[in-house]
């Protein structure tokens, strides 16, 4: 791929592991679920070839709070089971009244998910053994080149007692960084820390300073962007808005979330990255799988203009179908930001296709252009106003016409089924299997924009028993339990 680093999230994966081997979305495979000894044993080989190939390995992330619990690594995850044990509530943050870790799921009070706990980070006893947690997993994991140690995964669930709350969450944050640096430095342990803008840490301490820069690296999630616009800087005058104890908004616009990036390179000087999730949600909308890249591209040219040195992915690594353009431009991009994605993408298709890959990329354009991923995934991330109806009956129209044009295309895609070469065989199958897969997709989309809901629901399905269908080649390449996350009908 070209990759320079890879990123493990949690202490030990089970969640995804778990996920795709539970088979709870459209499959005809037994669940087969994976033990705690098979999980620690896929982390060990995922570290050795990580290792092996000269590349940096970052780790963990969420889920510090529920170590700090007493819960297995495996247990950390956003699905683990969370305990707090008794004597241990009184480290919880206090929310309206209270140092709770329940929530209500269906009338019923049941133990929050172990990444969305806060901790009351004023304790000083909180401060001292999260301190010393951290610093003991760095030293028994020499391995981790840079090791990530984030809050909790929600907003407004901030400790209110009167030791936090004259404080932001980043000046107690930062407090705490500093403590981990000053435990490393002690123990000689060059190990770097990945601190995380997100969620209410997107708004800057306001006291605290980082005593040793070196040790950080700043990391940028700007998660509720819209991708409707590459990285921009903020307009002048633009106002943010300010932080608010346990009311706090997420800023939705690009330019917002820069803005609030450079509050916080006011305060840290050091070196960051964008930590961004195109290919999570966005590159599903985009069955052209081309569309989506002039974004991610443009993102990844743009990085020294909002002060940052690189770009982990955050994302499905099933993420080949219909083709594997986007990242394999997604690495060339880190390392040449000026490459044309024309070049890239001609490149791609001559290697993958051979001589009808030209064909096959003007295909791909023609549908990253009829679905509108966009606009679909800004429906599904906001409620937008009333789209005008003739807007809506273009897009529409466009949708209409996916069958067609993709059976205009079937027979390049049969005249290569028999390619010599392996892999352009196999890339011709993916497109074979993705030509029966974009007009059921299409169907659906569209019958959701006219809120036909049972055509829609009805189009989910036959996509569904398609893939289940195809399942033997799509496993490797698209991830259906992610898929099915976005689309629930899907099923
Ligand atoms: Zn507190």
């Amino acid at each position: 791929m070209g990759l320079n680093t890879f990123f493990n999230e949690w202490f030990i994966p089970r969640m995804n592991f778990d996920r795709w081997y539970s088979r709870r979305y459209p499959s005809a495979q037994s669940p087969a679920p994976r033990s705690d000894a098979e999980l620690g044993a896929y982390s060990e080989l995922l570290k050795r070839e990580v290792q092996r190939r000269g590349m940096i390995l970052q780790a963990v992330g969420h889920g510090w709070n529920a170590f700090f619990m007493g819960n297995p690594e495996a247990q950390c995850d956003h699905d683990g089971r969370l305990i707090v044990p008794e004597e241990q509530r009184q480290f919880l943050a206090l929310v309206n009244g209270e140092r709770d870790y329940h929530t209500l799921a269906g009338g019923k009070r049941v133990p929050q998910r172990p990444t969305m706990v806060d901790l009351c980070y004023g304790h000083p006893e909180v401060r001292r053994r999260l301190i010393q947690l951290v610093a003991d997993y760095a030293q028994a994991h020499p391995e981790i080149d840079y090791l990530h140690f984030w809050l909790d995964d929600r907003r407004n669930d901030t400790c209110e007692c009167p030791r936090c709350r004259e404080q932001r969450v980043s000046d107690h944050y930062v407090a705490l960084l500093n403590g981990i640096d000053r435990e490393l430095t002690g123990r000689q342990l060059s190990t770097r820390l990945v601190f995380l803008i997100y969620q209410d840490t997107v708004w800057p301490p306001q006291a605290e300073r980082f005593a040793n820069p070196d040790r950080f690296v700043l990391q940028f999630s700007p998660v509720s962007r819209l991708y409707d616009i590459p990285y921009e800087a903020p307009p002048a005058g633009l106002k943010l808005a300010p932080y608010r104890l346990n009311q706090n908004v997420l800023p939705s616009s690009i330019q917002e979330n820069v803005g609030y990036l450079r509050e916080w390179q006011q305060v840290f000087p050091g070196r960051g990255f964008a930590y961004d999730y195109h290919f999570v949600w966005a590159h599903f909308f985009d069955q052209g799988y081309v569309g989506f890249l002039d974004v991610l591209a443009e993102d990844i040219r743009r990085l020294p203009k909002v002060g940052l040195d690189g770009f982990v992915s955050c994302q499905n690594q099933k993420a080949f179908f219909p083709h594997g353009l986007p990242q394999h431009a997604h690495a060339r991009l880190l390392w040449k930001p000026d490459t044309p994605v024309q070049e890239l993408a001609a490149d791609y298709f001559a290697g993958a296709f051979g001589g009808d890959g030209k064909l096959a990329l003007e295909h791909m354009k023609t549908l990253s252009a009829l679905f509108h991923w966009a606009r679909f995934y800004q429906m599904y991330r906001v409620k937008p106003p009333a789209t005008p109806v003739e807007e809506v009956r273009g897009v529409a129209a466009d949708l209409a016409r996916v069958n067609e044009v993709t059976a205009r295309f079937r027979p390049v895609i049969e005249r290569n089924l028999a390619a010599a070469d392996p892999v352009r065989r196999l890339s011709w199958e993916h497109l074979r299997i993705h030509a029966g897969f974009a007009p059921l997709m299409a169907d659906a989309l569209r019958a959701r924009l006219e809120r036909r809901v049972k055509d829609e629901q009805a189009a989910w399905q036959a996509l569904a028993r398609y893939a289940v269908e195809h399942e033997a080649t799509l496993e490797v390449v698209f991830d259906a339990h992610w898929f099915q996350k976005i689309f629930p009908a899907f099923r």
